[in-house]
């Protein structure tokens, strides 16, 4: 109510409800701001209103008060242009004091924010920042959004269980103890993966879940112990199936902020995605990179100490402008100390020596004198790599190209003004490996999970070179963020063994970790798939803020903790002893 008077209400009588955002008390004029979840009216109580006047001095920010009085034009010379209300006030004739409040440590109408560590302690009073309130209420319209427009395409919502068992996304898992089976403990799900997959088997054929997901990971600044997943799962789907779904909910989303999504979205390959951006989830909003190795002779490539066999990457930033020596140092740094790769900053000076290639670069990359443009190749190798170790030197070399794309992207941003709010360019990455070489564990790991298809054409490579099975996995990105995976499932349980045995899991260890599961597979299951995308980062991203944080009503810190509840906390011994447990030891954080 308080944001939404207007001109028109003029003469009306009204009630305000809410907190005194400010006070300005000028002897008989006493000005309150008062704000709810609508915005914020002036109100102004006058010596003449007695009582109320008596009691606008004693108000102070942050305490919740009624208003009733009538809504008055403000004189021409004290319309606030910044407000909507501001070319209105309310004149009191009475006022209410609902409850007071304590000195706050911060109120929601500084200007300047309070640190985060006191935003989030004392986070009821954060919520009530106009900026915080507008998030919570872009993020509860987003998730509207996705919800009608799964339920026109026929998509139910399922609940499935948060007391579980592990799951398989590879992360660490939550447990909660048992107390009637002292020592067995149930898991919070990382994803309701295998119930998805369930919920297919049972005919549930479209299934879908704004649901929280828990994976305990190492945080970094962008992460979440818990998560809110926009989960989904179809029956009898082609991977474009998938994509048109997700394609019109996040076209319903955008609508939330009035940006129209053009669809289908582009689509690329998850070789094409580290060729052209040497990573699996590209940018799209600054140009690919080009090889531009054809541009050299073998023996030029000799005399720079390049290898002739890995790529040359041709980066180009936009309209950067001429850079000073300064700046061009400051790209070697930005690039590191690298044994797979070398760059070169200064092309005017490869120019010198190299005048034909490089106008063969300039002819194979076109760019405007503005544009920044670097090269990165790969390091002469000192030993005969095999054809699987070739692929993984090739991909270290786009990777480094890559990064330093992207870095050269973000210290430029300004000139470009590709990152400018407002510029969404989505993707769907798709054919991802089916499996990561796990150098520490020494043995494969599914890239995706292990319930994933891999290509049909692929399945003879399972024993022979696993690293080049591509799965009928896709991601779909944003803005080089990846906004959610998913794939196409294996529905029978011979190709699930097979599976299993390439990751080297042993029938015993299949059984023990997901038995029920590949019991289910046998009883009739359907070919199916689906995808998972993070609501939070969409959100984030829509609001255009800057971390998970600011879109998530009650977030944990970085090292995982609820600073408002002050959780997790030791517990008593007498629950400690209910539950059978004993703690050997406190980690110091
Ligand atoms: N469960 C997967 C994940 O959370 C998504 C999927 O495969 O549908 O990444």
């Amino acid at each position: 109510m308080c944001g939404e008077l207007r001109p028109s209400d003029a003469g009306s009588k009204v009630v305000l409800m809410g907190w005194v955002n400010k006070r300005r008390d000028l002897g008989n004029l006493i000005f309150l701001d008062l704000r709810d979840r609508t915005g914020i009216t002036q109100v102004v109580v006058t010596a003449d209103a007695g009582a109320a006047h008596d009691k606008a001095t004693t108000v102070r920010s942050e305490f919740v008060v009624a208003v009733i009085g009538h809504v008055k034009l403000r004189d021409a010379g004290t319309v606030n242009k910044n407000i909507p209300t501001g070319e209105i006030e309310v004149v009191a004739d009475e006022l209410r004091l609902l409850n007071d409040c304590k000195p706050l440590p911060f109120t929601p109408a500084d200007n300047v924010l309070a640190n985060e560590e006191v935003r989030l302690k004392y986070r009821y009073v954060d919520l009530r920042r106009p900026e915080m309130q507008r998030n919570i209420e872009l993020r509860h319209k987003v998730a509207i959004a996705i919800r009608e427009y799964l339920n026109s395409q026929g998509f139910y919502e399922i609940e499935t269980p948060f007391m579980t068992r592990s799951t398989p996304e590879g992360a660490r898992d939550y447990l909660v103890p048992s107390r009637v089976y002292p020592g067995e403990f149930y898991a919070l799900p990382q994803s309701p993966q295998l119930f998805k997959q369930i919920l297919m088997i049972s005919g549930f054929d479209r299934y879908f879940q704004i649901v929280r997901c828990f994976r305990d990971e190492d945080l970094r600044a962008d992460r979440q112990p818990e998560f809110t997943q926009i989960d989904l799962e179809m029956s009898f789907p082609r991977p474009e199936t998938v994509f048109a779904v997700v394609e019109g909910f996040l076209k319903a989303a955008f609508t939330t902020i009035g940006v129209a999504l053009e669809t289908p979205f582009p689509r690329m390959s998850y070789d094409e995605a580290i060729r052209l951006y040497g990573i699996d989830k590209p940018d799209l909003r600054l140009p690919p990179m080009t090889d531009v190795r054809e541009a050299f002779t073998t023996a030029q490539l000799d005399t720079l100490h390049i290898d002739a066999e890995l790529p040359v990457m041709a980066i180009v930033i936009p309209k950067v402008g001429e850079l000073s020596r300064k700046e061009r140092d400051e790209i070697k740094t930005m690039f590191g100390d690298r044994k797979e790769a070398k760059v070169f900053e200064d092309i005017k000076r490869l120019e010198k020596s190299f005048p034909d290639a490089v106008a063969k670069i300039r002819e194979l990359v076109p760019t405007t004198p503005e544009d920044l443009l670097v090269v990165v190749a790969g390091a002469k190798r000192t030993e005969t790599a095999n054809e699987a170790k070739a692929r993984q030197q090739a991909y270290a070399v786009y990777a480094a190209a890559g990064q330093l794309r992207l870095v050269l992207g973000q210290k430029y941003a300004e000139r470009h003004g590709e990152f400018e709010h407002g510029n969404f360019r989505l993707l769907w990455v798709t054919d991802f490996p089916m499996f990561e070489w796990d150098e520490a564990e020494d043995r494969w790991n599914a890239a995706h999970h292990p319930f994933t298809s891999p290509h049909d054409e692929d399945m003879d490579k399972l024993e022979s070179d696993p690293g080049a099975v591509r799965a009928l996995a896709y991601d779909v990105v944003l803005n080089g963020t990846e906004l959610g995976s998913g794939s196409i499932r294996i529905h029978r349980q011979d190709i699930q063994a097979k599976i299993f045995k390439a990751l080297g899991m042993s029938p015993e260890e299949q059984q023990s970790r997901f038995g029920f599961f590949l019991e289910a597979l046998q009883y009739g299951t359907p070919p199916h798939g689906g995808i998972a995308l993070g609501l939070d980062r969409i959100v984030m991203i829509l609001a255009g803020a800057e971390s998970l944080r600011e879109v998530i009503p009650f977030p944990k810190t970085a090292k995982a903790v609820d600073l408002m509840v002050d959780a997790p906390t030791p517990v008593s011994e007498r629950q400690l002893k209910e539950l059978g447990i004993a703690v050997v030891g406190k980690k110091e954080l």
